[in-house]
């Protein structure tokens, strides 16, 4: 069933008037269609929970900086964030050690190697990016906390405040990639053996299976990109979720190394930071302007959905949304999505 929103409810979570009967909401709807009937793909299956995935399951949400939520789809359904936690924790490891520190530990270059090669950086043994799985351990291995509990703690409230809802991790997806996550035990042990990640890494590590179960819906993933638009603060509940002097350092990295290695290719046509996950999610970004969610499961060889990629695609090229664009005529953002007032 694709639930839509009301377009005069009030949110009872957040409180804020949903912006569904504007214009935008068509754009989202013609979308949706375009693409529900799109097969192409295949879900992921090394991880053995994820390839229990319905293939026709298909979410859009877009939530503007200014707060404004609109949503098609299977936007409500939870699924495991996996890889989209990745440039979040980042910005958390940043803001707990500064750059400097964090950048001794990971760069920030992409890599053009899959997810979860076992590569290192020669010259400084450091992972290439935090976007990859090895990077990605490193940077979850820096964050703070006396004990896996607090660590853990912490991790959660972050979430908690990009989303601004009380998150919990799907135990069975924890548990089926902590079963069969050798490739990321290995690369753990080999950053242990280069002091790349410290004493307690076989806690960063399963920190790091955890935060890659955390449910979220692609509403979430739309709140959580439109608080990295609005410079670290959540616009639906006013939350600084991340300091807005690391905004950039998040966002960079999403541009250069978020859509595996799909990301330059991503980056010249899209234009836009985003980072996908295995299950089927893609955050994406518009500085300033809002948060795009997209949930499908069906991938690409590369990894990204299918889907996703065309309704990032498409909304980055109908409105003019590219990093890089410039003198756009076409239509406005902003005015399909903030119509004037009725009797205004
Ligand atoms: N938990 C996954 C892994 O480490 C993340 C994969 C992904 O979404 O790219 O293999």
């Amino acid at each position: 069933m694709h639930a839509e929103s009301d377009p005069d409810a009030i949110d009872p979570l957040i409180g804020k008037m949903r912006a569904a009967a504007a214009p935008f909401r068509r754009t989202l709807q013609e979308l949706h269609r375009s693409y529900a009937g799109l097969f192409d793909g295949a879900v992921a299956t090394y991880i053995p929970e994820l390839a229990l995935a319905d293939p026709s399951w298909f979410g859009i949400s877009v939530a503007t900086a200014d707060g404004l939520v609109f949503e098609i789809g299977d936007s409500g359904r939870p699924f495991s964030i996996q890889s989209i936690s990745k440039p979040f924790v980042f910005g958390m490891a940043i803001q707990d050690h500064g750059r400097d520190q964090v950048l001794r530990r990971v760069g920030v270059e992409p890599t053009g190697e899959a997810f979860n090669s076992i590569v290192l950086d020669e010259a400084t043994n450091r992972p290439f990016n935090p976007m990859v799985n090895a990077g990605a351990i490193a940077t979850t291995d820096l964050i703070e906390g006396a004990d896996a509990g607090e660590r853990f703690k912490r991790l959660l409230a972050m979430f908690r405040r990009f989303t601004g809802r009380d998150i919990h991790i799907d135990n069975a997806v924890f548990l089926s990639e902590r079963i069969t996550g050798h490739r990321n035990r290995a690369i753990a042990h080999l950053m242990r053996n280069f002091g790349m990640v410290g004493d307690r890494f076989e806690e960063s590590l399963e920190l790091y299976f955890q935060q890659c179960s955390i449910l979220v819906t692609c509403r979430d993933l739309a709140i959580m990109g439109a608080t990295l638009a609005n410079g670290g603060q959540n616009p639906l509940t006013g939350e600084t979720a991340l300091e807005p002097q690391y905004v950039k350092d998040v966002l960079s990295i999403m541009l250069s190394c978020g859509m595996y290695d799909f990301a330059g290719e991503w980056a010249y046509r899209t234009g836009l930071p985003a980072k996908s996950g295995v299950s089927g999610g893609i955050v994406a970004v518009v500085p300033g302007v809002a948060g795009i969610g997209v949930y499908s499961p069906l991938l690409d060889p590369k990894g990204n959905s299918v889907r996703g990629i065309r309704v990032c695609q498409d909304l980055s090229r109908k409105f003019g949304l590219h990093a890089f664009e410039a003198r756009f005529s076409g239509p406005s953002f902003h005015d399909e999505c903030h119509p004037p007032r009725r009797g205004t």
